[in-house]
C-alpha cells in the first residue's frame, strides 16, 4: 500500500485547497512545500475572489499597444524584449491569442469555471473558520478619462453576457462609495457579487490548521522528482523517498521545474506583479478599488493599504524592476493623494499559459500524475474549485465542469 492516497506539490492557494478538499473527503493527504503554505505568490495578491475576472490579458488591445509598450515609464503593462526572444513559443502563443475570436471563447471559460469558484472556496472558508477574514463589499471599477471609459463598454457588456453582474454607477455615487479617491472618476462600475479576503496568506494558514487537524500530514520539503508507475507514484524529495497513489502538481509558476512530471513540455510562463504597502493607510479604501488605465489595485488589507498590481513579462529569475515599484507608487497617490514612504515591496509570479486558461487535469503520460497550475490573475479566486475538481479525479469521479478546454494537451495556439 502507499504511503498516502495522494501527494500534493506546493502549498499555495491551489495547493492548500487540493489538500484540505482531498482532506475533507477522508484521504490520507500529504502536502509538500519547501516554504510556509501560503507565502507565495498567493501571499500578495489583491485579496479579491474576483469572480467577475473573466476577460484575459489576451485581448485585442494588447496587439495595438505593444509598440508603445516598449518606451512607456507609465504603461501598467511591461515586456523584457530579451525574455520574450528567449521564449518565442509562449510569446507567439500569447499574441496569438490576443486576436478577438480566441480572446471571446477564452472568457467564455474563464466564466464557466468561474460560475463555480465560490461553491469550490465557501465550504474551505467554512471548514478553516476564516468566515471573518470575508467581506463581501463587491469590487469598484474605476475610469479616470472618458475615452478609457468608453472603451471598457465592450468589455462589460461581455461579461454581462457571460452570466457576471455589474452595476454602473455614477461619479459621485462612487465617491460617496470611496471617499478616499483622488482620481477625477468619468466611469465606475460596481461588481457587486465579488468579496475580498483581509488577509488572503491568513487564509491558506487556516485551511492548513485544519487540515493538520483533519489529520492532514506536511512535509516541509521540495518536490525534485516524480516516477508515476500503473499502480501509483513514487516522489523524491530533499533525500527523502514517498510513495502515493496520486501526485498533484500545484507549483505555481514553478509548476516546470519537477522532473519526471512532463510539465517541462508545457509552455508555462509568468506573468509578475508587485505590490506596496503602507502600514497606517488602510482606511484609504473600505473594498478593492481597480484604476483600469493604470492597471491596479487599492485594497484594504489587515495590515495596511495594498496597492497592488501591473503585469511584467519577464523571466522568473530576473531581479525585482524598481521602476515597476515606482510606478506603482507614483499612481498611488494620484489615486488617493499623497502617501507615506512604503513600509515592504513585493514581487510575485502569476502562472500563465499563453492562453490564460490554467491547466486542471490529469497528466497525458500518467493518470496518476494531476496538473493543478496556471491560474495567472485568478488563482486566490479559483483555487477552491481546483481542489475540488482535482479531488473528484483523484477518486475517478465525474467532475460537473467540463474541463476539456483545461486539458493540458489542449492547442495552446
Ligand atoms: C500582483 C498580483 C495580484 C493578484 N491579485 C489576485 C486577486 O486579487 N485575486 C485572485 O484570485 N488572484 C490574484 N492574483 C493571482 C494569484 O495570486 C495567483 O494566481 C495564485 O497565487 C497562484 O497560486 P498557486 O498556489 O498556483 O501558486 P503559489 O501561491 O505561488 O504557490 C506555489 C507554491 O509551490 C511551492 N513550490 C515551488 N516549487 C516547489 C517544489 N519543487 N516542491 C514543492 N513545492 C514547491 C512554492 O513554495 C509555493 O508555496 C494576483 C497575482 C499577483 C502577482
Amino acid at each position: 500500500m502507499a504511503d498516502f492516497d495522494i501527494a500534493i506539490a506546493g502549498a499555495g492557494a491551489v495547493g492548500m485547497s487540493c489538500a484540505l478538499w482531498a482532506q475533507m473527503r477522508g484521504h490520507r493527504v500529504l502536502l509538500m512545500d519547501p516554504e510556509p503554505p501560503g507565502s507565495g505568490t498567493s501571499y500578495g495578491n489583491a485579496c479579491t475572489l474576483a469572480t467577475y475576472a473573466c476577460l484575459p490579458v489576451n485581448d485585442p488591445s494588447v496587439l495595438t499597444s505593444l509598440p508603445g509598450l516598449m518606451f512607456s515609464r507609465d504603461s501598467p503593462l511591461s515586456l523584457s524584449y530579451a525574455h520574450a526572444l528567449r521564449n518565442p513559443r509562449w510569446m507567439l502563443s500569447f499574441l496569438a491569442n490576443c486576436r478577438a475570436a480566441p480572446s471571446h471563447r477564452i472568457a467564455g471559460h474563464l466564466a464557466d469555471l468561474l460560475s463555480h469558484a465560490d461553491a469550490g472556496i465557501n465550504p474551505l472558508i467554512e471548514a478553516a473558520g476564516a468566515g471573518d477574514l470575508v467581506v463581501a463589499r463587491g469590487q469598484l471599477s474605476v475610469w479616470s478619462t472618458g475615452k478609457a471609459g468608453k472603451a471598457a463598454t465592450a468589455g462589460l457588456e461581455r461579461r454581462r453576457a457571460l452570466g457576471v453582474p455589474w452595476r454602473e454607477v455614477g461619479p459621485d455615487e462612487a465617491l460617496e462609495m470611496e471617499p478616499g479617491l483622488h482620481l477625477p472618476v468619468k466611469r465606475a462600475v460596481h461588481f457587486h457579487a465579488a468579496r475580498h479576503l483581509r488577509d488572503p496568506q491568513e487564509f491558506i494558514t487556516r485551511m492548513h490548521r485544519a487540515f493538520t487537524e483533519l489529520g492532514g500530514s506536511t512535509l516541509t520539503a521540495a518536490v525534485e522528482a516524480v516516477r508515476p508507475s500503473a499502480c501509483g507514484v513514487e516522489l523524491q524529495a530533499e533525500g527523502q523517498s514517498l510513495t502515493a497513489g496520486h501526485a498533484v502538481i500545484a507549483c505555481g509558476a514553478f509548476s516546470r521545474r519537477i522532473e519526471g512530471t512532463g510539465t517541462q513540455k508545457l509552455p508555462l510562463g509568468t506573468e509578475r506583479g508587485y505590490h506596496v504597502m503602507f502600514r497606517d493607510e488602510a482606511h484609504r479604501v473600505t473594498r478593492p478599488v481597480g484604476w483600469d488605465e493604470a492597471g491596479f489595485y487599492a485594497v484594504p488589507h489587515a495590515n495596511g493599504l495594498r496597492l497592488t498590481g501591473t503585469v511584467e513579462i519577464a523571466a522568473l529569475d530576473a531581479p525585482a524592476n524598481k521602476r515597476r515599484l515606482a510606478y506603482i507608487a507614483r499612481k498611488g497617490a494620484e489615486m488617493l493623494g499623497a502617501l507615506p514612504e512604503p513600509d515592504s515591496e513585493w514581487l510575485g509570479y502569476r502562472p500563465t499559459m499563453p492562453d490564460s486558461l490554467p491547466v486542471i487535469g490529469r497528466s497525458p503520460q500518467s493518470e496518476r500524475v494531476l496538473y493543478a497550475f496556471g491560474h495567472q490573475h485568478i488563482g486566490l479566486t479559483l483555487g477552491g474549485i481546483t481542489g475540488r475538481l482535482i479531488a473528484d479525479l483523484a477518486e475517478g469521479r465525474q467532475p460537473n465542469v467540463d474541463l476539456a478546454p483545461f486539458a493540458a494537451d489542449r492547442s495552446y495556439a
